[in-house]
């Protein structure tokens, strides 16, 4: 398996590639997948969504059309081409492995993740971030604070693909909270050079968000409610 790190803005879109047979995540555009498809003889079999936001789902049509593939996503949700509503629990089976669905809310109420156990790899659309967490925008901090701590019950060594490159800035609010911690300041440095080199920072790993993540070092719903509202106004 290989997967393929495709930029659109600061959005990320994955492509995990099996053989030539790809399954695409979070699609924000079809055209820079496309042309990646194209130029390497891959098939697209399914396109997997995490939410309903349009920076995840704004490449969906097209991409349906030109590669006639499968578009899966959360039930009730505006999902454009939506084929398959998952619900917690659901496991896809795509380019010969398996994608366990977690349903995730906070962000949006639909939100869901991708979890692909035999390979250690997670796609957390917006819920989390390498050191940080999306912004709760439809349910409530109970419903993060919880689908965080699903996230946490994973193993450390738990490769963590994100929906957004929004890791500078999140380290530079953990080392604010947390400016004697050193696992932090290592990152920020490692980060501030990758950045530089524009090379992306994801993977992470469980292990390492349990380390430099304050949103996953919290101690409860209390403290994690009051560090994203301080977030908020960073
Ligand atoms: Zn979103």
């Amino acid at each position: 398996m290989n997967i393929k790190i495709l930029r659109s803005g600061d959005n990320y879109i994955y492509l995990i590639v099996v053989d030539k047979k790809a399954v695409v995540i979070d699609p924000a555009s079809a055209q820079s997948v496309l042309a990646t498809v194209r130029e390497s003889g891959f098939h697209i079999s399914h396109v997997l969504v995490t939410h309903h936001h349009f920076d995840h789902t704004g490449g969906c049509h097209e991409l349906k059309h030109a590669a006639h593939c499968e578009i899966v996503g959360p039930a009730q949700s505006s999902i454009p081409g939506l084929d398959r509503e998952v619900v917690d629990g659901d496991i896809i089976h795509t380019a010969d492995l398996d994608f366990e669905v977690m349903a995730l809310p906070g962000h949006t109420n639909d939100h869901v993740v991708y979890y692909c156990r035999e390979k250690s790899v997670l796609f957390t659309g917006d819920v989390l971030f390498v050191a940080g967490c999306g912004r709760i925008l439809e349910g409530t901090a109970m419903e993060m604070w919880n689908s965080l701590q699903r996230i946490l019950a994973l193993p450390d060594e738990t490769l963590v693909y994100c929906g957004h490159e929004y890791t500078l800035d999140n380290l530079e609010f953990a080392l604010h909270i947390e400016p004697n911690n050193i696992d932090i300041q290592d990152k920020l440095e490692i980060v501030r050079e990758w950045i530089d080199r524009d090379k992306p920072s994801v993977p992470s790993t469980i292990k390492v968000e349990k380390l430099t993540n304050p949103f996953l070092r919290a101690a409860n719903e209390k403290e994690f409610s009051e560090l994203r509202r301080r977030k908020n106004i960073w």
